[in-house]
């Protein structure tokens, strides 16, 4: 058995001083108080646990900043962006994938991230349509090679909308049949091990039709997995799931289908004032994109009223416009604020707002990837953030403020060291592969460019 000595560490209960973590087979076996440190510790500052990246489209990541340009119409939306989205999806092909999801996991975990659910819906490779299970052997791959915890989530895209019973052109890679996906997640649970779990989902309920959501959701509590589907990220959606359905997204999802506690409904932006306390009610996490839902214009979720009802949530960094999980959860409480003109809104559990956000995610990240165990608690997964404590983030900071620091400053992250499943993949700030897998980045997007 390994152990590292923290002399803070965020523990279930709250900060604890000079903490004696005994690690071992990947899972935290011992978690002592008040310990001294053993010749051997790895010694360590400030420990907190790490955060779940709830929501994940890896290839996005090589699209960050290339859709920031006004379009010839002058008039840019989700919708216009979602088409420059589709033609490099159209491009992205498994080695692609690969080194794009590796850049961008050791990314998350370089910002603190130690899981992440990838939202998975790119099945085919464009250069070899008919090769089975390419793209997720790129992600597979991706996460082993980084280290990051996954929760794989297969995601059904069927058509291109409500009246469209076919995918449009270029939807074709991501299209299968619900026999052939539910086929495909047959084949990925052999992937599953004690740092992949494997999940299902839907894309919206645009893209695939209400037969095919129940069978998903019957698979899902059958297998006792986590279920993920996009929903009301938009008004457009909103009206056209009013229009087919007559009723709103989350009110017709609600309505129709045994919506609880493994559920994750990502985005659900525009809900109103009954959904909301509905969908908090059903025991479902809402994954919230902040930076993403920014950058796309989707609009604000009614978060305070979510939380007043008792909801559940959870973050993302969805398109990757941002890897930062910590402004991920300041952009949380500034849209509050930005939409109520007061201060320290999210402040319902804790007085301290970083400790809130910071607790909420932790519980609801978990359920996301489909995790009985939050926290640093003996049993859990051995997944540590180290944060350097001579770093002037958290200079002055005690145990009450210390999160508030971590959320609410936007300096470079102080995070030092983190560990997966028992393993260090962050040293001294930096990944242990970040060079191969910079340069097999750059390589890929340059290739991109060029096809593009
Ligand atoms: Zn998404």
């Amino acid at each position: 058995m390994s152990c590292v000595f923290a002399s803070k560490a965020l523990l279930p209960d709250g900060w604890s001083d000079d903490v004696r973590f005994g690690i071992d087979g990947g899972r935290i076996q011992s978690v002592e108080v008040a310990a001294k440190p053993s010749s051997g510790d790895a010694i360590a500052g400030c420990v907190i646990p790490g955060i779940c990246n709830a929501h994940s489209h890896a290839f996005q990541r090589a699209l960050a900043g290339h859709t920031e340009q006004r379009s010839p119409t002058g008039r840019d939306s989700f919708w216009t962006w979602r088409e420059r989205m589709y033609e490099l999806a159209g491009l992205v092909d498994a080695v692609a994938l690969a080194a794009i999801a590796r850049q961008v996991y050791c990314e998350m975990l370089t910002s603190g991230y130690t899981s992440v659910a990838e939202f998975h819906y790119l099945h085919r490779d464009p250069r070899d349509p008919e090769k089975q299970d390419a793209m997720l052997e790129a992600i597979m791959q991706a996460a082993t090679d980084s280290g990051i915890r996954l929760a794989y989530v297969p995601v059904l895209y069927e058509r291109a909308g409500f009246d469209d019973p076919e995918p449009a052109e270029h939807q074709r890679n991501f299209a299968m049949s619900l026999d052939e996906f539910l086929a495909h997640r047959r084949r990925a649970v052999n992937y599953g091990s004690e740092s992949v779990t494997i999940g299902i989902g839907a894309h919206s309920l645009r893209a695939v039709s209400r037969e095919s959501l129940t069978e998903i959701a019957r698979v899902a509590a059958e297998n006792d997995a986590p279920m993920h589907l996009h929903i009301a990220e938009q008004y457009r959606e909103v009206d056209q799931c009013m229009a087919a359905y007559g009723r709103r997204p989350v009110r017709w999802l609600l309505e129709n289908l045994d919506v609880g506690e493994r559920w994750s409904l990502v985005h659900a932006t525009h809900i109103d004032f009954d959904e909301t306390a509905a969908l908090a009610g059903s025991g479902a996490v809402a994954v919230l994109c902040p930076s993403t839902e920014a950058n796309l214009g989707d609009g604000l979720f009614p978060l305070h009223h979510f939380l007043e009802e008792g909801g559940r949530i959870a973050i993302g960094s969805d398109s990757h416009v941002s890897i930062n999980p910590f402004e991920e959860l300041r952009w949380l409480e500034y849209g509050q604020r930005l939409a109520t003109q007061s201060r320290n809104v999210v402040s319902l559990r804790h007085s301290h707002v970083g400790s809130e956000l910071f607790s909420r995610v932790l519980e609801g990240g978990a359920a996301a990837s489909g995790r009985s165990m939050v926290g640093l608690a003996k049993g859990a997964p051995a997944d540590l953030v180290v944060l350097s404590d001579d770093d002037p983030m958290l200079a002055g900071h005690g145990d009450a403020s210390r999160l508030d620091a971590l959320v609410f400053s936007g300096y470079p992250l102080p995070v030092e060291r983190v560990m997966v499943n028992g393993d260090w993949r962050v040293v001294d700030a930096v990944h242990v592969d970040r060079a191969r897998a910079r340069a097999e980045y750059a390589t890929a997007l340059k290739k991109l460019g060029e096809a593009r």
